[in-house]
């Protein structure tokens, strides 16, 4: 669950924090009473969306007066913010936060993130804040400062220390800098973050140090209890929700295959199965062991109704989910939507000759595949039209 700006402010004040207090808006004539109760003539607006970049794509503005605001909340709001992280697609902006505008004298960058390869958490600095941190990571690897702070523990003396050299931050400001590292370490583990990055953070004309922004995720899996953190719906496709629903685990993506797999290791395999053909994944599901009729129903139907879907490919190994179950499901949803798009089916494992059975006697044309070498080729000459 990725939280917007806001919400991962709230959850870093809830911690103690010192962030900059603002108001969201959503109409021009909220502007100057958000100015006033915030004690501001001017400020800082900043569209609500998930995405980064916002600054580069005309989404971060300064301005004087309410008649200002008003006239870039008129502008903003309803507009569809195309970012190098949305895509073409962009983010409609529904909202912006009004903040204080902060006189900047360096941006800095602090990260902290899983090491998937050292299998503990990492935090990351640079001198380079409001850059883009890949492209540096990239290019300037030695421009970035890495370290694993001690899980359960405020980061090292020696840690701050590097970081302070690194950085190049010295007096009072040191003391504010360490005091905001270790709150905002705290917060990534208590609050389950598998991604907390603060981009930048500011050191201030008053040598303050200013959190001016924030970029939390969430661990799915932490998703049952840090559900209030934010809403765990906003970034999920419908598909993704109506999946939920299900208690299947779906995941969108671009391509063109649709797969329903049980068994999220299977799962992954078909994914590069279909790539093997030539093809792409148009979605990962794994209706998992425990799916009854109605919910493998249910999959078919959200393969089905994707418009991104060519050609669908059905990967099941029974184990405690028996094929017959993954076979009606089948048969329901394709009686109910009669597809146009050619369907592979490769079944094995519990109750695969009544699953077999089954479709033989639907008198769906569908393709049956033995073992998935041959599923790969019927899957690729499927897509290109060639068995129906
Ligand atoms: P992002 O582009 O989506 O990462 O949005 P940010 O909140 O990081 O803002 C982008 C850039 O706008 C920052 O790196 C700053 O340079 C600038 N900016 C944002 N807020 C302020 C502010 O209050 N004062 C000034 N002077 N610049 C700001
Ligand atoms: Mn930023």
């Amino acid at each position: 669950m990725k939280l917007l700006e806001s919400e991962a402010k709230a959850v870093l004040r809830s911690h103690g924090l010192k962030v900059p207090v603002g108001a969201l808006i959503s109409a021009p004539q909220e502007v100057e009473s958000a100015l006033s109760g915030l004690g501001l003539s001017g400020g800082v607006l900043k569209a609500m969306v998930f995405t980064g970049g916002r600054g580069k794509a005309g989404g971060v503005k300064l301005f004087d007066g309410a008649a200002a605001g008003a006239a870039i909340v008129k502008e903003l709001i309803g507009t569809t913010l195309v970012t190098h992280q949305t895509g073409p697609a962009g983010e409609v902006v529904n909202q912006l936060l009004l903040e204080p505008k902060t006189a900047i004298a360096r941006e800095l960058y602090c990260a902290f993130l899983l090491d998937r390869e050292a299998n503990t958490p990492v935090v990351i600095f640079c001198a380079e804040g409001g850059m883009e941190i890949e492209d540096l990571a990239e290019n300037q690897p030695e421009k970035l400062l890495r370290m694993h702070p001690p899980v359960g523990h405020d980061l090292w003396d020696f840690q701050i220390n590097r970081a302070l050299a690194f950085l190049g931050i010295s007096g009072e400001t040191a003391k504010e800098f360490a005091a905001v590292v270790n709150g905002l370490w705290k917060v990534y583990q208590a609050e389950d973050a598998s991604m907390l990055e603060i981009n930048p953070l500011v050191i201030d004309k008053e040598d303050h140090v200013v959190i001016l922004d924030c970029k939390f995720i969430v661990d799915d899996n932490a998703e049952f209890r840090r559900g209030h953190l934010g809403n765990t719906e906003a970034d999920k496709t419908e598909a993704e929700i109506e999946a939920g629903k299900w208690g299947l685990s779906y995941v969108s993506l671009d391509g063109t295959v649709g797969c329903m797999v049980n068994g999220a290791g299977l799962a992954m395999a078909t994914l590069d199965l279909a790539v093997q053909a030539g093809l792409q994944p148009a979605n990962f599901l794994d209706v998992g062991g425990s799916a009854n009729e109605a919910a493998v129903t249910k999959a078919f139907e959200i393969i089905l109704t994707d418009p991104k879907v060519e050609v669908i490919f059905v990967n099941i190994f029974g184990g405690i989910m028996k094929c017959d179950i993954i076979a009606q499901g089948v048969i329901n949803a394709t009686r109910k939507l009669s597809p146009k798009v050619p369907i592979v089916v490769r079944l094995q494992g519990t109750n695969v000759e009544l699953g077999q059975k089954l479709l033989n006697e639907s008198g769906l044309a569908l393709i049956s595949a033995d073992g998935l070498v041959d599923a790969a080729e019927k899957l690729s000459q499927a897509a290109k039209g060639g068995a129906r």
